[in-house]
C-alpha cells in the first residue's frame, strides 16, 4: 500500500474522473449534517474532500471524529465541483474528491493556535513550532530560503569554488564578539571556543593551495538578540587566492544575482553601486544607508564659525537634513528624543511652514547668511546637529533612519544594493582609548600605507567592503594580510606584542611564513538577506528553530542548568548570581 499517489495541491479540472489516494492533515471540517467537507492539506495545497453518507457511509462515520490536523488518507474519485462551487482562488479549486475510503492515520489534540492563525504570541509559535511550521508562511519562508541558497551554491559551484568544512570547535577567532565556549571532558579546565566565523580557516585553505574556497557556514556569536541577530547563523563564506577586491566583488554580486534568478526575481543591476565609507558617513551618517531614499545630509560647519548661536560656533562640525514636512512641536519633541537617543544633546531646528513663514528658537541668533544657507521650501523642516564628527554623524544617520520610516520615504518596489569600500582600518576602542580593528586583524591596508600602520593608525584605510541592501547590512569583506611583517605591524599596533600574538595566532603566523598567496574573501549573511526576500522584519521567520530575544528556545527549553556530576566531569563549577539562578 502507498500513502498516497498524488498530492493535495495537484490536482485540476483534468483529472475529473481519475481515482486518486491523497494523504496530509485535516485543515478544516465543515460538517453540514450530511455531507461533511475537509480540506486536506499537505505541502503543496489544498483538496476539498467531500464525504456523502449514501455514497461511502464507513467514510462518514470515520469523518464525524475528525479534527483540525488529524493526519488522514483519503482515496475515492476526482470530480468536477459544480459551477457555483468553483473556488477560483484555489489552485484546485475547481475539482474535489469524493471519498470512498478515509482513514484517519494520527490525531491530535485540541491545538494551543491554529495553523495559519494570525497574530499568534510569538513565544506561543516557537513552543509548538512544528505547528507554526505547516503554515503558509514558515512553508513558504523556508522554501524560499532553500531555493536562494541552492541559487547561490550553483553560482559558487560554477565558478570553481570548493565547499571545504571547517571546524566549529576551535580557538578564539576574533569577530568583536563574546565567544561560546565549549568544556572539553577529556582535559578539564581548558575550553574551545564555538567559530564566530570561519575567518582564520578560509585563510589556511587558501595558504593550502585552494584557490577558491566556500561554505554555507554557521557561525556563533555570542551578542544580545535583535531583529537581526543570533546566536547563531549561516553565512555565505568566501575566500580567494590571488584576488583583488573586484573580483571578490564580481563573486558576491554573482552569487546575489544568482539567488534573484533561482527566485524567479528580476535581479538587481550591476555593478552594484559603490560609495566610499567617508562619503556614505559625509552624506548619510552611516555606514549602511538606505538608498532608496535621498534625505541627505548637509554641511554647515564653514557658515557657522562666527554664529551667534554658541552651540553651532563652538561645534567641531555642524550638519542638517531637510525633511520634507513641517513637524509640529509634538513631532519635534518625538525627534529630539530620537536625536538624544543617538547622543546628541538635543535638538535645534527651523520649520518652514506651508506658507512660507519660519519656526525656529534659534532663528534670532543665526546671521542673514546663516538663514540663506538654511532656507528651505515651504512644508520642510532643517534639523541639526552639532558635536564632534562622529557623533553629529550618528545623531543625522537616526534620524534620517527614522524619517525614511516614519515618513515611508522608500520606495518599496525598489531594490538598492551597495558597496561601501575604504574603512578605515582602526578604530578607537571607547573603553580603553586603544586602536582596535574595524572589521578584523587580518584586514589588508590600503597600498602603499604600510608604513602608517604603526605611525598614524587613525590615517590608514583599509581594503576592507561591506555589501548593503536597503539599509540592511548583509556582509563584510576584504582583502588581507598576506605578508607577517605586516601583520605583525597591525598586532602592534593595537597593542598586542608579540608573546600574545603568538599565542593567540601562532598558527597564522607560521602559516605566512610559508608562502602565502595574496588573497581576500567576503561573508553573506544568509538570514538577514533571506529575511529581506521574504519581506519579513526579522530573521526568526527565516530559520527554522530560532531563539528568542531572552537567549532562550521556547521549544526545548533550552538552555538548561546541567546535574553536578556532568560539570563535575567537566571540571566546572557554576557561581551564578542568586537572581538569575
Ligand atoms: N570573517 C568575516 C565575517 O564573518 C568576513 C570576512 O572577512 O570574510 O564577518
Amino acid at each position: 500500500m502507498s500513502w498516497r499517489d498524488t498530492t493535495c495541491g495537484a490536482l485540476r479540472a483534468a483529472d475529473a474522473g481519475r481515482r486518486v489516494t491523497l494523504a496530509g492533515w485535516a485543515d478544516t471540517r465543515r460538517d453540514h449534517g450530511g455531507l461533511v467537507f475537509v480540506d486536506l492539506r499537505d505541502y503543496s495545497g489544498l483538496t476539498q474532500l467531500v464525504i456523502n453518507p449514501e455514497r461511502a457511509p464507513a467514510a462518514a462515520e470515520v469523518a464525524h471524529d475528525v479534527r483540525n490536523e488529524f493526519v488522514l488518507q483519503a482515496e475515492g474519485e476526482v470530480v468536477a465541483r459544480a459551477p457555483d462551487a468553483v473556488n477560483p482562488n484555489l489552485p484546485t479549486g475547481e475539482i474535489e474528491l469524493q471519498v470512498d475510503t478515509l482513514r484517519i492515520v494520527s490525531r491530535a489534540e485540541p491545538l494551543p493556535f491554529q495553523v495559519g492563525e494570525e497574530n499568534v504570541d510569538e513565544n506561543l509559535r516557537l513552543r509548538y513550532r512544528w505547528l507554526d511550521l505547516r503554515g503558509a508562511r514558515m512553508q513558504r519562508n523556508l522554501r524560499l530560503r532553500h531555493t536562494a541558497i541552492a541559487g547561490m551554491r550553483r553560482a559558487m559551484d560554477e565558478l570553481g569554488f570548493v565547499d571545504v568544512w571547517t571546524p566549529s570547535m576551535t580557538k578564539g577567532t576574533p569577530e568583536g564578539a563574546r565567544d561560546f565556549l565549549v568544556p572539553v571532558r577529556l582535559q578539564p579546565g581548558r575550553f574551545f571556543a564555538l567559530a564566530q566565523s570561519p575567518q582564520l580557516f578560509k585563510q589556511l585553505t587558501q595558504i593550502g593551495g585552494f584557490d577558491r574556497y566556500y561554505q554555507i557556514a554557521t557561525c556563533w556569536r555570542d551578542e544580545d538578540l535583535r531583529a537581526d541577530r543570533q546566536f547563531e547563523f549561516r553565512q555565505l563564506d568566501v575566500e580567494m587566492s590571488f584576488a583583488q577586491r573586484e573580483d571578490v566583488l564580481d563573486v558576491l554580486e554573482t552569487a546575489v544575482v544568482a539567488s534573484f534568478e533561482a527566485l524567479g526575481r528580476e535581479p538587481p543591476a550591476r555593478p552594484f553601486p559603490r560609495l566610499s565609507w567617508h562619503e556614505a558617513d559625509a552624506r548619510y551618517g552611516s555606514d549602511k544607508p538606505d538608498l532608496r531614499f535621498g534625505l541627505e545630509i548637509q554641511d554647515a560647519t564653514e557658515v557657522t564659525r562666527g554664529s551667534e548661536f554658541g552651540v553651532f560656533a563652538g561645534a567641531e562640525a555642524v550638519r542638517f537634513l531637510v525633511a520634507p514636512r513641517a513637524f509640529s512641536r509634538a513631532e519635534l519633541a518625538r525627534l529630539e528624543e530620537v536625536a538624544k537617543e543617538w547622543g546628541a544633546k538635543g535638538l535645534a531646528y527651523l520649520v518652514t511652514d506651508t506658507s512660507g513663514e519660519v519656526r525656529s528658537p534659534i532663528a534670532k541668533f543665526l546671521s542673514e547668511a546663516e538663514l540663506a544657507a538654511f532656507r528651505s521650501e515651504p512644508g520642510t523642516t532643517v534639523l541639526f546637529a552639532a558635536a564632534d564628527g562622529p557623533t553629529v554623524s550618528r545623531v543625522l544617520g537616526g534620524l534620517r533612519t527614522h524619517l525614511g520610516r516614519e515618513l515611508e520615504l522608500a520606495d518599496p518596489e525598489q531594490q538598492a544594493f551597495l558597496w561601501i569600500l575604504d574603512f578605515p582600518l582602526f578604530e578607537r576602542d571607547p573603553d580603553t582609548g586603544r586602536w582596535t580593528f574595524v572589521h578584523h586583524p587580518f584586514t589588508g591596508v590600503h597600498e602603499g600605507q604600510e608604513h602608517l600602520i604603526e605611525a598614524d593608525p587613525g590615517a590608514c584605510l583599509s581594503q576592507a567592503y561591506d555589501l548593503v541592501w536597503n539599509g540592511w547590512e548583509l556582509g563584510s569583506g576584504s582583502i588581507r594580510i598576506h605578508d607577517q611583517e605586516v601583520q605583525r605591524a597591525v598586532f602592534r599596533s593595537m597593542g598586542i606584542g608579540e608573546e600574545e600574538a603568538r599565542a593567540k595566532f601562532g598558527f597564522l603566523l607560521d602559516a605566512l611564513q610559508m608562502g602565502a598567496p595574496p588573497h581576500g574573501g567576503f561573508a553573506l549573511g544568509i538570514d538577514r538577506f533571506v529575511a529581506l526576500l521574504a519581506g519579513e522584519p526579522d530573521i526568526r521567520q527565516v530559520i527554522a528553530f530560532p531563539k528568542v530575544a531572552s537567549g532562550s528556545d521556547p521549544l526545548t527549553g533550552a538552555p538548561t542548568p546541567m546535574p553536578e556530576t556532568t560539570l563535575r566531569d567537566l571540571g566546572i563549577r557554576t557561581i551564578v548570581p542568586e537572581d538569575q539562578a
